[in-house]
C-alpha cells in the first residue's frame, strides 16, 4: 500500500468513525463452522500482513488496548467469567485483564537482526505464521484470550480460538469486544474470531485445517500432546505443580505474606501459582505463626478434617472438577466448617506424599511440609513439580541456595522472594504472559513466539564500514 493510499484509508476510516459506521454491534467474531472462521480469519490476516503498515498496526493495537481498558468492560468479562466456570475471584479476575490488556508486549518487542560482512548484508526479520489456533483453558479464559490477541496480531497473525466448552460465552464476548475495538480502529473484520462450538471433534476439524498454520494450546496434558501430534508448529503451555521453598535465612514475615498472595491469587487457578509449601524445619512454627496471625489463613488441625477435606476435594485421587477455583469458605462449607469471609488460604500441614501436594489442585489449599534443611526441600520440590518445568519459588536471603535451586529446577519460570504473580507482570518488572510455553520451550510467550524468522541475503553489497 502506498503512503498516499494510506492516508486515503485513514481519512475514509476516520469519517466512518464519526457517522458511527465502523464497528459497532454488526461484529462478526463467531462461528459454528470451522471452515467459515478459518477462512474469515484468512482474509483478514492477509490484509493485515499485506496492506497495513507497521506504523497502522502499532497504531490500531495501541488503541485497542485503550478501548479494552474501560473498567465497565473489565468488570463485566470478571464477573462472567466467574458465573460461567463458577471459579476464581472476580476482584483477582480484574488485575489479571488488566495485566494481560496493559503488559503484554507488542510489535515494539520486534528486532530486525542485520548482518554484513565481507560478502555483503543478511537481513533476518520475523514474519506471521499466518492464522493460529489458540486453544484456551477454563481457568483464565478471558485474560488468555487477550494475552495471546495482543501477541498474535502484534506478529501479523490472525486467530482463530477454540475456547474451553465451559467457557464459551465469556470468551465470546471478549472477542466481540477485542474485534470491535480492532475494526472501529481500522483493522481488518475477522482478524481474531471464535468457534461457538469446540467439540472434540470440531478441535480436531480446526487443527487440521489448511488454513491453519499454527497450533497455540494452553491446558492440561492433553490438549498439548493434541497440539504437538498436529503435525505444525505448535506453543504447548501444558500444567505445572509450583513447589515454594523457604529456608532458614529467609525473611520470614514476608515470605509468609508473599506466599500467601500468591497462593490465593484467584482461588490458586494460576498455573504459575504456589501449590505446595516446603519449609525448613528450624523456622516452619515461626512462619506458619506469621501465615496465621493477619487471619487471611486458616489452619486446618485436625486429621480427621482433612480426611472429610480430602473426600470433598478429590475424586479417585485426582482434584475433584467440581470444587476447582471454589473460595475457601465453600470448599470448608462442604465439610460443615465455616470460616470468615476475609480467610483466602486453608493452611494444611502433611507429609510429602499426599495428593493436595502431589497434585496440581487448582484451590485455595496450601499444603505444608516440613523438610530437614534446604538440600531436603530442593529435592522435595524436585519430585513435587514432576518434571513439568513449569515454575517454582525460593524465599532465601542464600544467595547459594537461590542459586542452586534456580538450577536445578529447570523450571521455564523461577521466583525469588515474591509472590508468583511476580512473574506475570504483578508487581515485578516483566512482560505479563498467560500462555507460559513449558513443553514446546519457548517460555512466557511474547509476540516473537508467534513468529518465524526469514532471511534475505544480498551479496557484495551494502556493507557500510
Ligand atoms: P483443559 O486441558 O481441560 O482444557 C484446556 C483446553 O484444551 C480447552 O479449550 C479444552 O477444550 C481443550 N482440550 C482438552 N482436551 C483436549 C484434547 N484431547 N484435544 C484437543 N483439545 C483439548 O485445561 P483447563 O482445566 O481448562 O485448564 C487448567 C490446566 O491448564 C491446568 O493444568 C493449568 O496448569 C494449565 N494451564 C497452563 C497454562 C500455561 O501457560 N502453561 C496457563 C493456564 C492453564
Amino acid at each position: 500500500m502506498t503512503t498516499q493510499e494510506t492516508l486515503v484509508k485513514n481519512v475514509t476510516r476516520k469519517v466512518l468513525e464519526k457517522l458511527g459506521s465502523a464497528g459497532g454491534s454488526d461484529t462478526e467474531s463467531a462461528y459454528e463452522s470451522v471452515d467459515e472462521a478459518a477462512e474469515t480469519a484468512v482474509k483478514a490476516q492477509r490484509a493485515w500482513q499485506w496492506d497495513f503498515l507497521l506504523e497502522e498496526r502499532i497504531r490500531i493495537i495501541n488503541n485497542m488496548r485503550a478501548e479494552l481498558l474501560d473498567d465497565k468492560i473489565i468488570e463485566e468479562l470478571s464477573v462472567m467469567a466467574m458465573e460461567e466456570t463458577g471459579m476464581g475471584r472476580a476482584d483477582d479476575k480484574i488485575i489479571k485483564k488488566r495485566l494481560s490488556i496493559e503488559k503484554t508486549p507488542g510489535p515494539e518487542f520486534f528486532r530486525v537482526n542485520a548482518i554484513t560482512g565481507d560478502h555483503g548484508l543478511a537481513l533476518e526479520e520475523l514474519s506471521p505464521f499466518g492464522v493460529i489456533a489458540s486453544i484456551t483453558p477454563s481457568t483464565n479464559p478471558v485474560a488468555s484470550v487477550f494475552n495471546n490477541t495482543i501477541c498474535m496480531i502484534s506478529g501479523g497473525n490472525g486467530v482463530v480460538f477454540a475456547p474451553h466448552p465451559g467457557a464459551i460465552a465469556s470468551t465470546r464476548k471478549t472477542i466481540e469486544y477485542v474485534g470491535r475495538a480492532l475494526e472501529k480502529h481500522g483493522a481488518p473484520r475477522g482478524l481474531v474470531v471464535t468457534l461457538t462450538k469446540p467439540s472434540m471433534e470440531n478441535l480436531k476439524l480446526l487443527m487440521a485445517h489448511k488454513s491453519i498454520r499454527m497450533i497455540s494450546a494452553t491446558g492440561g496434558p492433553a490438549v498439548v500432546k493434541a497440539a504437538l501430534s498436529s503435525g505444525k508448529p505448535a506453543i504447548g503451555a501444558g500444567p505445572g505443580n509450583p513447589p515454594v521453598l523457604v529456608d532458614e535465612t529467609a525473611n520470614l514475615r514476608k515470605a509468609a505474606r508473599d506466599v500467601m498472595l500468591g497462593c490465593s491469587f484467584d482461588n490458586n487457578l494460576t498455573c504459575t501459582a504456589e501449590k505446595e509449601l516446603f519449609a525448613v524445619n528450624c523456622v516452619a512454627d515461626e512462619l506458619k505463626k506469621y501465615m496465621l496471625e493477619d487471619g487471611l489463613v486458616f489452619e486446618l488441625k485436625h486429621r480427621e478434617d482433612i480426611e472429610k477435606l480430602m473426600s470433598v476435594t478429590l475424586k479417585d485421587g485426582a482434584p475433584d472438577k467440581s470444587m476447582v477455583g471454589k473460595n475457601p469458605q465453600y470448599i470448608l462449607s462442604k465439610i460443615g466448617i465455616k470460616i470468615p469471609e476475609n480467610v483466602r488460604i486453608i493452611l494444611i500441614e502433611t507429609s510429602e506424599n499426599h495428593p493436595f501436594v502431589q497434585e496440581e489442585m487448582l484451590m485455595p489449599i496450601l499444603p505444608m511440609v516440613r523438610v530437614a534443611d534446604f538440600k531436603e526441600g530442593l529435592a522435595a520440590s524436585l519430585r513435587a513439580e514432576h518434571g513439568y518445568r513449569h515454575s517454582a519459588l525460593i524465599h532465601s536471603t542464600n544467595i547459594n541456595h537461590m542459586s542452586e535451586m534456580a538450577r536445578a529446577m529447570e523450571t521455564t519460570i523461577f521466583t525469588k522472594n515474591a509472590p508468583s504473580f511476580a512473574a506475570i507482570g504483578y508487581g515485578g518488572d516483566c512482560p505479563t504472559a498467560f500462555t507460559i510455553a513449558t513443553t514446546t520451550g519457548q517460555g512466557p510467550t511474547t509476540p516473537l513466539s508467534f513468529c518465524r524468522t526469514r532471511r534475505c541475503v544480498l551479496f557484495g553489497s551494502f556493507r557500510i564500514v
